[in-house]
């Protein structure tokens, strides 16, 4: 029998990779962040001197994570920084890098791994494009404002320096791009359940989107 899926998807700091790992664990799922492997390829080109914005360079990079990919690759903490950031969601406007993950993708989903009993993968276009038979959709949301509050308060516990307009800016223009893109567009999917978090604790998330998974997903606590 296959295992079950839950899709997750929403833009930067609306608090999904939050909930989906959080999920993940308490459910005995494997997570895949699947905006880890754009962020990956953004840095590949980065770190060899190229430009995110070049289809071929990008491309080459894409097609390279696919053939050598291992888990333990999206755990460099270089990934989390703005430029990885940035170059990823460049990077991930192009179609053939799209076409490059999607298998890994898939393949996740589908085989999250032997001991666990499903998957979660959060992104942009999970419910959409990557698995678009996923049970259980969720597309997570909140005021720009308050996402860029959270990402602040994020970086500057990590020591980073921003300001709240600079990553206002930033994540406006990223989700612009993220939103006007050809190629999977962040949207959510016509099943999928909306849930603002602006004004829900991640806890209370939480319990909520837990409820609603075992409910649809005929699990037991
Ligand atoms: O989620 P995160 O901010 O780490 O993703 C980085 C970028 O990767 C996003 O801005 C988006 O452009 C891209 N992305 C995507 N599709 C996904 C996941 C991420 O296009 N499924």
């Amino acid at each position: 029998m296959t295992k079950p899926v839950i899709a997750i998807d929403g833009p930067a700091a609306s608090g999904k990779g939050t909930l989906a790992r959080a999920l993940a664990h308490r459910l005995d799922f494997g997570y895949l962040d699947t905006g880890a492997l754009y962020r990956l390829v953004g840095y590949s080109v980065l770190e060899r001197g190229q430009n995110p914005a070049d289809h071929a360079q990008a491309a080459e990079a894409a097609y390279f994570l696919r053939d050598y990919f291992t888990p333990d690759l999206l755990n460099n903490p270089d990934l989390r920084n703005d430029a990885s950031g940035n170059a990823a969601s460049k990077v991930a406007t192009m179609p053939e890098v799209r076409k490059a993950l999607l298998d890994l993708q898939q393949n996740f989903a589908s085989n999250p791994g032997g001991a666990f009993k499903g998957a979660i993968l959060d992104g942009r276009d999970i419910g959409t494009v990557i698995c678009p038979e996923a049970p259980l959709k969720l597309f997570i949301t909140a005021a720009p404002e308050i996402r860029a509050q959270r990402r602040l308060k994020e970086l500057q516990s990590r020591g980073i320096e921003a300001t709240y307009e600079a990553v206002l800016k930033d994540m406006l223009e990223r989700d612009a791009r993220d939103t006007a893109r050809k190629t999977a567009p962040m949207k959510p999917a016509d099943d999928a359940i909306i849930i603002d978090s602006s004004h829900i604790s991640a806890a209370e998330m939480l319990e909520k989107a837990l409820d609603t998974a075992m409910q649809r997903l005929g699990l037991s606590a």
